[in-house]
């Protein structure tokens, strides 16, 4: 039966950036739909491993700083393997935004940017397909992407640099780990309210531009993006792989 498609139980997966925010619905999502759930962040992610075994699922929490390097990707997905068992979701949702206009864009923030949004999705994709391909059962590799995948926005040359760069490395990892059963896509999120984006809502003339572009009418909810995680994690995504998937309540059609 269809819905039986979309059912995760046994599955062991991982969320970095899971602590808050958008990380934590899809944690829940995953765990409602059968798999247990590691949560990996730099901040305390108490709540959220919680909410997880509420639901009857095995859960637990990694401390990291994922802007780290190669190294601290290679030692937390160690730690979750000897803990939770092994891998077969990762969802490489941490990130972060750094405003400054172009010209006075720090070198910090870019470099910092670059690290956690790009290149820890990048090391952290490595050593769990390498560990998917060691399990030798498949896998779904779950980048997130952004609007800013698509189009450029303004004051922010790190994330959408790094935004852009994940909708390419989605296809490239697509392309070399799809003959290992192991799917890779991402998912775009539109304009959600979470702290990230708490400063252009505060901010009454962006929050007015950006309200009146989007066709739904209205900021998108954490939850908003449950259904599309669950759907990218389990069976029923099987065929599709190397692909950004926008969930924005239409902006990018507008
Ligand atoms: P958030 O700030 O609420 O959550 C981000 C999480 O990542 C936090 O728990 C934070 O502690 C963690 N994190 C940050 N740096 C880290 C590091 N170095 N090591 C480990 N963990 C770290 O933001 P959010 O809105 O929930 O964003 C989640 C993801 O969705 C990000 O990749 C973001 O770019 C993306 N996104 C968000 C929106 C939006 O509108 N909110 C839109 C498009 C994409």
């Amino acid at each position: 039966m269809i819905l039986d498609m979309f059912k995760l139980d046994g599955k062991i997966a991982v969320v970095t950036g899971g602590a808050r925010g958008i990380g934590q619905s899809y944690a829940i999502a995953l765990a409602e739909a059968g798999a247990d759930v590691a949560v990996i962040d730099v901040i305390d992610c108490a709540e959220t491993v919680e909410k997880v075994k509420a639901l009857g699922r095995k859960s637990a929490s990694f401390t990291a700083d994922l802007g780290s390097g190669k190294a601290s990707a290679e030692q937390v997905i160690k730690e979750v393997i000897d803990v939770m068992g092994g891998i077969d979701i990762l969802v490489n949702n941490a990130g972060i935004i750094r405003r400054e206009p172009f010209v006075e864009h720090s070198e910090k923030n870019w470099d910092d940017v670059i690290s956690i949004n790009l290149s820890a999705s990048f090391f952290l994709s490595q050593v769990a397909a390498a560990q998917m391909i060691k399990q030798g059962r498949g896998g779904k590799i779950i980048n997130i992407a952004s609007m800013l995948s698509f189009q450029g926005g303004v004051f922010v040359p790190g994330y959408a640099a790094s935004k852009g760069g994940i909708k390419s490395l989605t296809m490239l990892m697509a392309n070399e780990l799809g003959k290992h059963n192991i799917s890779c896509n991402a998912i775009a999120p539109g304009y959600i309210a979470t702290e990230n984006t708490r400063p252009i809502r505060e901010n009454p003339e962006r929050n007015k531009a950006i309200l009146d572009r989007i066709p739904a009418g209205r900021w998108g909810e954490t939850t908003d993006l449950m259904g599309i995680v669950v759907f990218l994690a389990s069976p029923a995504s099987d065929y599709m792989n190397g692909f950004t998937v926008a969930v924005d309540g239409g902006w990018l059609a507008r």
